[in-house]
């Protein structure tokens, strides 16, 4: 039981502000609060940093909102102070420009973010209590007030591989990723599409002339690929739709991107080990590719184990963990159709399978795992955040 959450008192829901309601994230976020009913819990004040004033709209044909019918300003501190739990996914430029100052005029309420920006903070905790329960109900015990939601490749494969963690059998793991359009962005997601539709047009009439052979139509493909006019702006003048970019986000230290480096720092950080690099942590490091897949991040995994466990263990490990997981068999039918972005968009299973030992040893794990980063990878850690500040099980 929670010692500091945020129970019902004199009859008052708590209130809740909503910031990054519209966006990506936040679309998914109350898609997913409806279809679990966390409405009925709280009273959530929407915000908006760009229609403050305007009317809170209808959700699914339902009106979510008790005593507060209107947007308020999100960059409105008095506002913002009078909530009790703040729950953002509006990005890390907001999160920067209004949490410090929140929490300096003195607001003590519980503030949980989608955004990385408050991520490495010592007194930030990063949730995802399938895997770290014990952990946020100590730091809730402790005080703690900052949840913040894990970078989505982490979670995914924290979340497909918690049983093999908690049974504390991890040496390493080296994750090779496919990562979706919609980890960059709603612009990324159509401008993918634009691409497809651009090097199908390239040859639209040569594919439904069998005379046409497949060298010329590749010879088209490659061409628009590297056209001037290929829709190239939100993924900064590179092809994604044919191709892949084996870079995301900045470059940081000893050769890695950020997001690279985000797999060590955050998994360690989840499970209140040592920080990435020092004794104790667990090493995590990868390529990260960005694939055409449009919001399903799947992932290659090579895990070492610290020991040699027989595979009918390992996948009875792996699937006693959370209701979320699928074991697929590493069988031909059972993964083509099971273990895709294709089979698990946009619901919250998260499919690990491919499972087989390496020719390394008897104590080298591969593994593929895929799951919607959207649900799993973003919003849900949120949602099931909130309630356990309400003291209600997720
Ligand atoms: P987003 O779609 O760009 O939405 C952010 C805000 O942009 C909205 O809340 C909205 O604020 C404003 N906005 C402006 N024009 C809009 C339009 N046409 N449609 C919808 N919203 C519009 O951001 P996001 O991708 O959800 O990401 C939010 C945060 O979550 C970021 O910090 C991100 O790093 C983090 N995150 C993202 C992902 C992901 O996969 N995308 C995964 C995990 C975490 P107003 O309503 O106030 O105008």
């Amino acid at each position: 039981m929670a010692n500091s959450s945020v129970k019902q008192q004199m009859g008052k829901l708590p209130l809740v502000g909503i910031v990054g309601w519209r966006g990506m994230v936040g679309s998914v976020l109350i898609e997913r609060m409806l279809a679990e009913h966390d409405f009925d819990l709280i009273d959530p004040v929407f915000f908006s940093t760009s229609n403050a004033g305007g009317e809170v709209p209808l959700f699914n044909a339902q009106r979510v909102t008790k005593q507060v019918t209107t947007l308020q300003d999100a960059n409105d501190l008095q506002a913002l102070a009078r909530c009790d739990i703040i729950l953002t996914c509006q990005g890390g430029d907001y999160t920067k420009a209004n949490f410090p100052q929140l929490r300096a005029r003195g607001w003590n309420g519980h503030w949980i973010d989608a955004a990385s920006a408050l991520r490495m903070n010592d007194d930030v905790v990063l949730v995802l209590d399938p895997v770290n329960r014990m952990v946020i109900d100590a730091a809730l015990a402790a005080g703690n007030k900052n949840w913040i939601g894990a970078n989505c490749t982490v979670s995914l494969m924290m979340l497909a591989i918690g049983g093999l963690l908690k049974a504390d059998l991890v040496e390493w793991v080296s994750a090779m990723t496919y990562q979706a359009a919609s980890g960059a962005g709603a612009q990324n997601m159509r401008e993918l599409l634009l691409q497809m539709g651009a090097l199908r047009d390239a040859v639209q009439d040569d594919l439904v002339d069998p005379a046409v052979g497949i060298l010329e139509i590749d010879r088209k493909v490659s061409a628009k690929l590297r056209a001037a006019d290929f829709p190239t702006t939100h993924f900064r003048n590179t092809a994604l739709a044919g191709s892949v970019i084996p870079w995301i986000d900045e470059p940081v230290e000893f050769g890695q991107t950020r997001e690279e480096w985000k797999g060590g720092a955050e998994l360690n950080k989840i499970l209140g080990k040592p920080s990435f690099r020092s004794p104790g942590s667990i090493a995590v490091d990868g390529i990260c590719v960005r694939v055409g897949a449009m919001r399903c991040h799947s992932q290659g995994l090579t895990i070492k184990l610290k020991r040699d466990v027989p595979m009918a263990e390992i996948e009875a490990l792996l699937a006693a963990d959370n209701a979320w997981i699928k074991v697929v068999p590493n069988e031909r039918d059972v993964t083509e159709r099971a273990l895709s972005p294709a089979a698990v968009s946009g619901t919250l299973t998260v499919a690990i399978g491919r499972l087989h030992k390496l020719a390394m040893g008897p104590d080298y794990l591969g593994a593929f795992t895929v799951g919607d980063q959207l649900t799993w990878g973003a919003a849900e850690p949120l949602r099931r955040m909130l309630r356990i500040l309400l003291d209600v099980d997720a």
